[in-house]
């Protein structure tokens, strides 16, 4: 039921998806002039070797062996078939699941965050500012910027640094210092987009600082292709040719991208993106050009966005709160490859409980999203009588999570 690799079969190689799209990516766009940024407008917030990546059209772009070695610390991720959960629902279809819950910092996130401390270690900067909303992305890059010996500065959205400590403490025992966001106003309880401004504030302001962004920006999902890449291996392990869905949770598209770019090339695989009704940035947002961040002092990227203004409800318990999407995962879902379905929390909760009660590992609530889609499809197989391949993400366990259960079981989750 479970299908493990060799640490020497971590792919040495990220899977560039840029060649493969149906349609070509439109580029950034620098947020006074509206033209498009060139590699020196970025240079003061990211090394030349991560913007090099993010232009990219090389189908494969290797992966520095010093990268390699910290990956297999944890990798490659199990690929477990979700036998249990296929019983419970009496559904001829075969799930799987991709494990990115077993990192140190218990997503996906250390994938990108490993050689963004790398790049920046190599090009001399000394210290990285970034973001994060409840943590997950901060702890990544605490525990990436502590094996590199980089100083990292976290800008925490309020809300979660008052709500959430504990991923605040992983964070300070990995070195890193934490300060809540909005900085400028106390009693304000943040978002992602006002918790970015104050990153690329501090990072723009300091010679020895660059910034870091845990998701969206093409090679973030760059280096999650690891992900996808394991997987096929381990699903031919597993006696499959191929998935016939492949499922995953949407904030910027980062474990989305991830596990699906690899199958993009495969027209007979589908692709689902799956986000909260609350945040509803593909099915519900417009295709436009918008700001990275509040401010808007980032570049504007072409994606689905609600608004750079959007700030979602503080009843919402999960993540995927950000306002806009991962350029790449926009672009697939505007030319129709990939599709893209909201779950309000309540359902994404009951799913999560139903999902533990069977396989008995506890979701972050992110990752519950992919799971109810998966109970809907693996339901939608049944139906059809057609023994159907889902392959969905595991970005996260839940286990920092648990006041959100502990709403839910307690009836104090609502809808929007
Ligand atoms: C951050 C996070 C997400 C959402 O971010 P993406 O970039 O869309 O992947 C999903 N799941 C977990 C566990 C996360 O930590």
């Amino acid at each position: 039921m479970r299908w493990m690799l060799p640490t020497t079969e971590v792919p040495e190689a990220w899977f560039n998806v840029v060649p493969h799209l149906p349609t070509s990516l439109q580029p950034p766009l620098h947020p006074a002039t509206r033209e498009p940024v060139g590699p020196q407008d970025l240079a003061p917030l990211f090394p030349m070797a991560l913007i090099g990546q993010e232009v990219s059209a090389e189908p494969w772009i290797d992966i520095p062996g010093p990268v390699l070695d910290v990956l297999r610390l944890w990798r490659p991720t199990p690929l477990v078939r979700a036998r249990r959960l296929e019983q419970a629902l009496d559904t001829p279809a075969r799930i799987y699941f991709k494990d990115e819950s077993v990192s140190p910092a218990g997503s996906h996130k250390p994938n990108t965050a490993v050689p963004q401390a790398f790049y920046n270690r190599e090009a001399g900067v000394r210290r990285l500012a970034t973001e994060t909303g409840a943590g997950q992305w901060g702890s990544a890059l605490a525990f990436a910027c502590a094996l590199y010996g980089l100083e990292c500065k976290v800008y925490m959205v309020r809300a979660s640094y008052e709500q959430k400590p504990y991923r605040r403490v992983m964070m300070e025992t990995w070195g890193s210092s934490v300060v809540p966001s909005p900085v400028d106003r106390p009693d304000h309880p943040g978002s992602l987009g006002s918790a970015i401004s104050d990153a690329v504030r501090d990072a723009v302001g300091r010679e020895d600082t660059h910034y870091s962004l845990g998701s969206v920006l093409n090679h973030v999902l760059l280096h999650q292709t690891v992900i996808g890449q394991e997987a096929k291996v381990q699903l031919q392990l597993a006696g499959e040719e191929r998935p016939d869905l492949v499922i995953g949770c949407c904030g910027g598209g980062s474990n989305l991208g991830g596990l699906a770019l690899p199958f993009v090339p495969d027209p007979k695989v589908a692709l689902l993106a799956v986000e909260p009704s609350s945040c509803p940035t593909l099915t519900a947002g417009r295709f436009e050009y918008d700001f990275g961040d509040t401010a808007g002092m980032t570049p504007l990227l072409a994606m689905y966005t609600l608004g750079h203004d959007f700030v979602p409800p503080p009843i919402h318990a999960g993540g995927l709160r950000y306002h806009g999407d991962a350029p790449i995962i926009s672009a697939l879902v505007h030319s129709g490859r990939m599709q893209a379905v909201a779950h309000p929390q309540t359902a994404v909760f009951e799913a999560a409980v139903q999902f533990a009660r069977v396989q008995g590992t506890i979701p972050a609530p992110e990752t519950a999203h992919a799971i109810k889609a998966t109970i809907d499809a693996a339901v939608a197989a049944r139906e059809a009588g057609e023994p159907r391949v889902i392959l969905f993400g595991y970005s996260g366990h839940g286990l920092l999570d648990l006041q959100a259960y502990a709403d839910h079981l307690a009836g104090r989750l609502a809808d929007d």
